[in-house]
């Protein structure tokens, strides 16, 4: 499946917005970062700093400016990322930074502005204009899918149901890596179909938040654009390739306040940075180089990104800077970030015929369809041969005759027949001499032969409707599928690249001389004198003093945020225990142990997920077969019911609660035996128990009625008979 493997580094762009109104109302202090777009490079000021302490300098592949315009960086920056993945390599711009530096604004952009469309808008763009380009010998299949990682749950922005749909699953295939499961892939035929596809995730998005800005600062989007395409290879059968993009806007890199927070709150704030953390451990770990384990599995987003970073994709990050003197050091951490991520090395490669290409489904599915309505055209072609009187021989090679001719002949033929069932309706309608009866048989005869024949229409009909839409989603090269085929337009475009090509290798040249002029200063100095030696020594020594205070304060820099961020970890974990006791607590005092136990034999461990999971209650494969048996109680009621409420509906019982497991209590009206506590002799006893039917006598002990005696409608016998299934048979029933 690999054609070309080689290593390239994670290209890295810096942007700096401008100053907003609010800011440059709060002083004029003016932006704190300076950049060098020749020599892509980023000075950053420090505003409490003293003016003799050295500044900050970065290099990038490529730095943008407060004046840069959206179509530069797309050109000079993503467009070759884009052809790549036209070409069937993986791909990947993910945009990070601070809440309100402009990641969004880079990624999508004002939509209605030309000028102004980001990286998302543009890369539409060139993808269609790309496939009308190219030669008619290649099929394209386009998806694309829309996700976001909110509090660490995968949701899919493109589900209906997005409210209410539950997260979804991450799983591992060797062939095509980390996918989300029942993610929706929706094939998109032209760039307004890729768009809409877009605002409708959008606006799940929003509608999902209630705001939206403190949701997009915190959730992390994620465009999935699937590219397919086949080709006939040196071999003559088709091959395809397949490059998927991932077009990726952050959450909001700054340090979420966890001060004060606690229960729901702090595993809301442990969870927001959770994804950025882990992408930043994982970015440590593969710029470092040395570290054997690169801890992809810590969260979900670092596990989407897998092969992004480190493995087969080409990638471009984006970080994007904010030029306000208050936001200093969240501008250095982005800074120090996007520095290390510089370092990882990635191996991509073409993605050649994978086992899951959709387009080779489709490709069969059509062929299957085109087969199946060919035969049905055939057919229809044959017998019209047959009615003519031609005699058709048929020689089993159907492909003889174009198809067109087969079509027309088949359409004729439906005519002819539907013409001929009318001529002998006609005729039988018109015969004197035929039996009403036999006339009505023969009239309905026909009538049905009819139906047969606009059904099979109707069938071929629909057959054809399902394999020119299924055709319809596979796009041609050479065709016009917008208007962008203009020769000019077309030479303009291509300027505009080269330019940008141009621009580009310059850059990295004038870096290759900066870096060596440093190394070869010294060899090419001959000295005619001491003191010449001397001062030119001394020159040197002292730019190296200088920058050897300048990696101090680095190193100082990186201690102190080491320490920063130390500390705040130890104090959610802190807060985490803390919980964690409470919640031991709670189950230690409260939760009876059988209970306990029972829920910790339900737990397991989901490796595929790396987090515990319960079990279901009914094990899954039985549940369906016991779903399907209704208990014998059930049999022809609404529930299962008790022998009781049986017998009472027999009986005829109370018609509100006919059917029901409710028992009919009635207050007991009867007068109460009673009997007179001192009893001296039996025969005083006898006399007394013999006048108790008379309701008339002083009442003593009041002995009620059961709540399981027989109510009045029901014979006593069905009444014990039904207690003792009450029992036995169904718990459900009152007691
Ligand atoms: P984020 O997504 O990083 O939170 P946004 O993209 O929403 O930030 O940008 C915040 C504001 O700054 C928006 O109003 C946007 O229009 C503006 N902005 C960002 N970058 C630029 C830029 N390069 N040029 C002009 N305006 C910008
Ligand atoms: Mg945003």
């Amino acid at each position: 499946m690999s054609k070309t493997k080689s290593s390239e580094s994670v290209k890295v762009v810096v942007r700096c917005r401008p100053l907003n109104r609010k800011e440059e109302s709060n002083g004029p202090a003016g932006g704190i970062v300076q950049m060098d777009l020749r020599l892509g490079q980023v000075i950053l000021r420090n505003p409490r700093a003293s003016a003799s302490e050295p500044q900050k300098t970065f290099t990038f592949d490529a730095v943008y400016d407060a004046n840069s315009k959206q179509r530069d960086l797309y050109d000079e920056s993503v467009r070759p990322l884009i052809d790549s993945v036209l070409a069937g390599f993986n791909g990947t711009i993910f945009a990070y930074g601070q809440t309100g530096t402009g990641k969004t604004y880079t990624m999508q952009g004002a939509w209605l502005d030309p000028e102004k469309r980001g990286v998302i808008p543009n890369a539409f763009d060139h993808i269609f204009t790309h496939i009308s380009r190219s030669q008619s010998d290649k099929q394209y299949l386009v998806r694309a899918s829309y996700l976001e990682i909110y509090l660490e749950e995968v949701r899919d922005l493109l589900d209906p149901n997005h409210g209410n749909a539950r997260a979804l699953e991450l799983r591992e295939n060797p062939e095509s890596g980390v996918y989300v499961r029942d993610l929706t892939s929706c094939v998109c035929k032209s760039i307004k179909e890729i768009e809409e596809v877009m605002n409708v995730g959008n606006q799940a998005r929003a509608v999902g938040a209630t705001d939206m800005n403190e949701h997009s600062s915190r959730s992390h989007a994620l465009f999935l654009i699937t590219v397919e395409c086949s080709q006939p290879g040196p071999d003559g059968r088709k091959h395809i390739r397949v490059g998927r993009l991932n077009l990726v806007d952050l959450a909001g890199s700054e340090r979420q306040a966890k001060t004060g927070v606690q229960g729901e709150r702090l595993k809301e704030a442990a969870k927001i940075n959770l994804s950025l953390s882990a992408l930043g451990n994982v970015i440590s770990a593969l710029a470092d180089g040395r570290s054997s384990h690169v801890p992809y599995r810590d969260s979900k987003l670092t596990r989407l990104l897998q092969d992004s970073l480190g493995g087969n994709a080409k990638t471009v990050m984006v970080a994007t800077l904010g030029p306000a003197p208050q936001h200093y050091d969240e501008t250095l951490t982005t800074l120090r970030y996007a520095n290390r991520a510089k370092n990882i090395q990635n191996q991509p490669r073409v993605n050649e015929d994978p086992k899951d290409a959709l387009l080779r489904e489709f490709q069969l599915e059509i062929a299957r369809l085109r087969a199946q309505l060919n035969h049905r055209k055939w057919r229809s072609k044959q017998k019209k041969e047959q009615v003519d009187g031609e005699g058709w021989e048929g020689n089993g090679d159907e492909e003889t005759e174009g198809e067109e001719e087969v079509e027309k002949e088949a359409e004729e033929y439906v005519k002819l027949q539907e013409q001929r069932l009318e001529r002998e309706k006609q005729d039988i309608r018109e015969d004197q001499f035929m039996l009403a009866e036999e006339k009505q048989r023969l009239l309905g005869e026909k009538e049905r032969m009819m139906g047969d024949l606009r059904k099979e229409q109707e069938a071929t009909e629909q057959l054809t409707a399902k394999y020119k839409a299924m055709e319809s989603k596979l796009l041609v090269g050479g065709k016009n599928i917008i208007d962008h085929t203009n020769e000019q337009q077309k030479m303009l475009e291509m300027k505009r690249h080269e330019i940008a090509e141009q621009t580009r290798r310059e850059r990295e040249i004038q870096q290759q001389m900066l870096v060596q002029d440093d190394e070869t200063v010294e060899l090419k100095e001959t000295f005619t004198s001491l003191q010449q030696e001397v001062e030119a020594k001394t020159k040197k020594l002292k730019k190296l003093y200088a920058k050897l205070q300048c990696i101090k304060a680095e190193i100082q820099d990186v201690n102190d945020e080491h320490v920063r961020s130390r500390q705040e970890l130890e104090q959610t974990q802190n807060e985490l225990t803390r919980e964690l006791k409470f919640k031991y607590l709670i189950i230690e005092n409260f939760i009876p142990p059988e209970e306990k136990n029972k829920i910790m034999n339900r737990l397991t461990f989901d490796p595929e997920e790396d987090q515990w999971k319960f079990q279901p209650l009914v094990p899954a494969e039985s549940k369906s077969s016991q779903m399907k048996k209704r208990p014998s109680s059930a049999v022809g009621y609404k529930r299962p019911i008790s022998q009781y409420a049986r017998v009472a509906i027999a009986m005829g019982g109370h018609s509100r609660y006919r059917a029901e497991n409710i028992m009919f209590l009635e207050l007991d009206m009867t007068p109460p035996n009673t009997a007179t506590l001192d009893r001296s002799t039996k025969s005083e006893w006898n006399q007394i128990h013999s006048l108790d039917n008379s309701p008339t006598k002083d009442r003593g002990v009041c002995k009620s009625r059961s709540w399981c005696q027989t109510p009045k409608s029901i014979t006593s016998s069905s009444s014990n008979v039904s207690l003792a299934a009450c029992h036995t048979a169904t718990p459900m029933t009152a007691q």
